[in-house]
């Protein structure tokens, strides 16, 4: 588990850029926390880590927006943004394919509000919890999930500590 402050919204785009480039095709990130946490701002950095250059808003009526991006290994992948906030009723999960982004071939998948579809999550992925601990400071918190899973590494090479946080 690894804990970071961001004391602006741009370094919590900063954070998530690095993210961004550790990613790779079939990664799927959950990110938790209360309206205005952060999750959409962290988004914003993840798109800017895989070289997306469209603009990155929350899916307001649609529950998932595709970016077309590059890994850095230079691989092209879609970036799938789902925002489940909207989301009514889990059944309605069945009508957009959510099994789909769940393992996107080709892609990567970023989840705000997972807990609404709780019962149809897989048991891979890398768990982000953001949560505010000043007007302008966040605290993020990185979890793989399972701990020994495909993710341990996603979280040891984002540690600060590791290499500096802005590159
Ligand atoms: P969410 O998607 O979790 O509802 P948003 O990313 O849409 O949250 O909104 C977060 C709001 O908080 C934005 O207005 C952003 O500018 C503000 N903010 C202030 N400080 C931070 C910070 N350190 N990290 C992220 N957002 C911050
Ligand atoms: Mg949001």
């Amino acid at each position: 588990m690894l804990v970071v402050t961001t004391p602006t919204p741009e370094q919590t785009r900063d954070l998530g850029a690095r993210l961004g480039r550790l990613l790779s095709s079939g990664d799927l990130v959950l990110l938790h926390g209360d309206l205005g946490a952060g999750k959409t701002t962290f988004t914003q950095g993840v798109a800017r880590g895989l070289g997306v250059v469209t603009f990155v808003q929350s899916p307001t009526f649609a529950l998932v927006h595709e970016h077309l991006g590059a890994t850095s290994q230079e691989q092209p992948v879609t970036l799938f943004h789902l925002d489940l906030y909207r989301l009514a009723e889990e059944e309605e999960l069945e009508s957009f394919g959510f099994a789909d982004y769940l393992t996107p071939t080709g892609g990567i998948t970023i989840i705000e509000w997972p807990e609404l579809a709780r019962d149809a999550l897989p048991e891979s992925f890398l768990l982000v919890q953001l949560e505010a601990t000043g007007e302008a400071s966040r605290r993020i918190t990185f979890q793989a999930v399972p701990p020994d899973g495909k993710y341990a590494n996603h979280v040891a090479r984002l540690d600060p500590a590791n290499s500096p946080i802005r590159e």
